[in-house]
C-alpha cells in the first residue's frame, strides 16, 4: 500500500459520533458535527449523519462546496466568521454562518437577497477566551441588525472558549450564556433556535452539569474523531481514541552513534536534539516530515521513541526488534498530527469501512 497514508476507522468514528449524540441527547443538546480536521472529508460527513448528528459545521468554505458537491443532506454551518470577500459564496453554500462583524452581516443580507435566500446567522459572543465574539453589550445591536434583514433570520448565539486563551467552560461561564440568551429573547420578543455553548472543552460541563440552562447545542469535532475531551485531552471513557493511525514507511536502518559529531548549530528547523546518552543504537529514517504530518503530535508503538524530524525525514530509535527497510510503521496522531496529516496532498487516505 502507499506510504504515508492515514488510515481511518469509519466505524470507530460511527461509534463515536452516536455515543455522543445519545449522551448529549439526553441532556436536551444536540450536536453540531465539525469536519475541519478532516479537508471537509464527505465520508466522515456521511458517517456523522448516520450517527444522527443533522448538521455539519466547518470552518472552511472549500470544505462545505466540496460536500455539497458530493451530495452531503444536511445543514452546514460556517464556523468561521466569513470574510468580507466571500459572503456571495456562504449564502450560496452555508445554511449559517456564525458572525461577529455588522458590516459582515449587512454584506451577507445583501448577497443572501441577490441569491433570493434566507440564510441564518448564529452571534457569537466573546466571554473570555479573546478569540472570536462580540462584546456582550454589542450583542442587542448585532440582534437587531439581523432581524432588520428580510434575507436573514436570527439562529441563535453561541461563545468559544478553551480555543485561544485557554478559557474554561465551566458552569459559571454557561450560565452566563444563558443569562444572555434569555435577556436578548425578552429584549427582542423572540425565541433563539440555538444556544451553542461551545466544542470539546465543553464535555466535562456537559457531563457533570446538573443545570443546562439554556444550552442546547455543542460543536464537536476532536470528540468524535479522537475521542478526547480538549481541557485535558483525556479520553472519553467509552470511546475510541484510535480511528486514525498514521502509517509511514522505513528507508534507513543502522547503528549510529547515538551523539552528533562535529561541531554544532542550527538545525534545520531551529531545534537541536536533546543529549543522549553515548553509545550506539538502532536508529531508523522513515519517510514522513513535517509537510505530511506534524512529528511533535505522533505517538509511536512502545519500544520506539521518535527522535526528531526535518521537512521529509522522521528519526526514530528503536529499542528492540531491528526494524527493516521497507518495514511500515503505525502512530497515533493527536489534533495537531490529524489536522496536517488530513490536510497534506502527499498523506493518502485509507478508509477501513464501518
Ligand atoms: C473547530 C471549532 C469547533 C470544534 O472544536 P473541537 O475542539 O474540535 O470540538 C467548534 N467551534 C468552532 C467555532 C470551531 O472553530
Amino acid at each position: 500500500m502507499t506510504a504515508p497514508r492515514i488510515e481511518i476507522d469509519l466505524g470507530k468514528l460511527k461509534y463515536n459520533a452516536s455515543a455522543l449524540v445519545g449522551w448529549l441527547g439526553e441532556r436536551g443538546i444536540s450536536v453540531t458535527g465539525v469536519t475541519k480536521a478532516s479537508l471537509g472529508s464527505p465520508d466522515i460527513a456521511r458517517v456523522m449523519l448516520g450517527a444522527g448528528i443533522q448538521s455539519i459545521g466547518d470552518s472552511r468554505l472549500a470544505n462545505i462546496a466540496r460536500m455539497r458537491r458530493e451530495r452531503i443532506d444536511a445543514s452546514f454551518a460556517l464556523t468561521r466568521s466569513p470574510m468580507l470577500s466571500e459572503v456571495g459564496e456562504v449564502v450560496r453554500c452555508a445554511d449559517i454562518s456564525f458572525n461577529t462583524e455588522l458590516e459582515v452581516i449587512s454584506a451577507l443580507a445583501a448577497s443572501a437577497r441577490v441569491a433570493e435566500r434566507r440564510h441564518g446567522v448564529v452571534l457569537m459572543v466573546e466571554m473570555g477566551d479573546l478569540r472570536e465574539g462580540l462584546m456582550p453589550a454589542d450583542l442587542s445591536r448585532a440582534a437587531r441588525a439581523v432581524i432588520g434583514s428580510p434575507n436573514l433570520y436570527l439562529q441563535g448565539i453561541g461563545c468559544n472558549l478553551a480555543c485561544y486563551g485557554g478559557v474554561i467552560p465551566d458552569a459559571e461561564k454557561m450560565a452566563e450564556l444563558s443569562e444572555l440568551a434569555e435577556s436578548l429573547e425578552q429584549e427582542l420578543g423572540l425565541k433563539l433556535n440555538m444556544v451553542s455553548g461551545g466544542n470539546s472543552a465543553n464535555l466535562d460541563w456537559a457531563f457533570g452539569a446538573t443545570d443546562h440552562g439554556r444550552i442546547n447545542n455543542l460543536r464537536l469535532g476532536e470528540s468524535i474523531l479522537l475521542g478526547r475531551e480538549t481541557l485535558n485531552r483525556q479520553a472519553i471513557e467509552g470511546l475510541h481514541t484510535d480511528a486514525f493511525s498514521v502509517v509511514a514507511e522505513i528507508i534507513e536502518s543502522k547503528i549510529k552513534p547515538s551523539q552528533p559529531s562535529g561541531r554544532i548549530a542550527q538545525s534545520a528547523f531551529g531545534v537541536l536534539p536533546e543529549a543522549r546518552a553515548p553509545g550506539e543504537a538502532r536508529r531508523c529514517i522513515l519517510a514522513l516530515g513535517r509537510q505530511d504530518c506534524d512529528p511533535d503530535g505522533l505517538t509511536p508503538p512502545s519500544g520506539i521513541e521518535i527522535l526528531g524530524a526535518s521537512s521529509d525525514h522522521l528519526i526514530i530509535e528503536s529499542q528492540g526488534e531491528a526494524l527493516e527497510v521497507g518495514c511500515e510503521i503505525a502512530f497515533q496522531p493527536d489534533y495537531s498530527a490529524l489536522l496536517r496529516a488530513m490536510t497534506s496532498a502527499y498523506v493518502t487516505r485509507v478508509l477501513l469501512p464501518g
